[in-house]
């Protein structure tokens, strides 16, 4: 398959759609992005490489955080993570409040802000210093020791996270959040603000399409049945309410965040990350949306 010619075919096509799409203003920081940034970055099992556009320049990762935080927490909790979060879609927004309070606290899944801020207490209750083993975490799964946090990006969100701060509060009076709430949400928006580029979010993401193994690394990290789990979450739950829609037109388990950043797995096949920082109305990229579509159609790599 000759992938690069294939890339370079997709940008250009999912350029005609550039137009489209607002950068996430809610968290200020994120409106200062240039809009038309856009750079796909793919990895494959064989350990070749692809990429076109801005893929080495870095961004906001923000949920696609998530799902480094879930290889992380899982193999501390086991299933007893399923007694604090759920694993089903939500058909809601990420940070909706509605869903928590009917349901007792307990987030449905671990890709919505609810669950996100679980799984951050859980590893603040682990850890001395949780940024750090975090950081240290994800820069082993990149393989590159330089990613770093966007402290201007954490900062922005601290100052305007009201919906996280009810979110948080909700689930401490049911009992689920063991740690000061403060606390969590400090380490919750680093671990949003970490900034990779799509080569580092490819690289990552090969450990959900090799079985556990970290990216040119003799090491495996996950076993196959937590990959398993994790790549099915992303499946039914990567895209917010949208995940249906992405299960669609695309057909890969991936994440999505509000930077603008997509990554997808074709698990025993290639990683794949996006980055465009304009959204659609339920917080997905538009570009990145349109480029995996058009990868997976064009290879035929749907899972499906
Ligand atoms: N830090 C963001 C928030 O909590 C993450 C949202 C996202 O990327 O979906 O709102």
């Amino acid at each position: 398959m000759d992938y690069q010619a294939i890339l370079d075919e997709i940008y250009e096509e999912a350029k005609a759609f550039k137009g489209q799409g607002e950068l996430a203003t809610y968290i200020p920081e994120l409106a200062r992005v240039d809009p038309l940034k856009f750079g796909i970055h793919l990895t494959t099992a064989a350990g070749d490489e692809f990429c076109v556009g801005d893929s080495e320049e870095r961004f906001s990762i923000q949920s696609i955080s998530k799902v480094m935080s879930l290889a992380q927490v899982l193999p501390i909790l086991g299933d007893a993570l399923w007694e604090r979060v759920g694993v089903e879609p939500s058909g809601n927004p990420f940070n909706s409040i509605v869903q928590l309070e009917y349901e007792n606290g307990i987030p449905r899944n671990p890709f919505l802000n609810a669950g996100a801020l679980v799984m951050a207490d859980i590893l603040i209750s682990r850890f001395d210093d949780p940024r750090q083993v975090f950081l240290d975490f994800v820069r082993k799964l990149a393989g590159n020791p330089s990613i770093e946090y966007d402290l201007d990006v954490a900062a922005s969100e601290g100052a305007t996270g009201y919906v996280n701060a009810s979110l948080i509060n909700m689930m401490k009076s049911y009992g689920n959040i063991i740690n000061e709430v403060d606390k969590v949400l400090e380490f919750y928006y680093h671990q949003c603000a970490i900034a990779m580029s799509c080569k580092d979010l490819s690289h990552a993401f090969m450990i959900f399409a090799n079985e556990g193994c970290v990216f040119n690394a003799d090491e495996r990290i996950l076993s196959k049945s937590k990959v398993k789990r994790i790549n099915a979450l992303m499946q039914t739950c990567g895209f917010y309410d949208e995940a249906g829609e992405f299960s669609f037109r695309v057909g890969l388990p991936g994440k999505s965040g509000v930077g603008g950043g997509i990554v997808a797995v074709h698990p025993m096949g290639f990683s794949v990350a996006v980055w465009s920082p304009k959204l659609n109305k339920k917080g997905n990229s538009v570009l990145g949306m349109k480029t995996l579509e058009l990868l997976t159609t064009k290879t035929g790599t749907s899972i499906f």
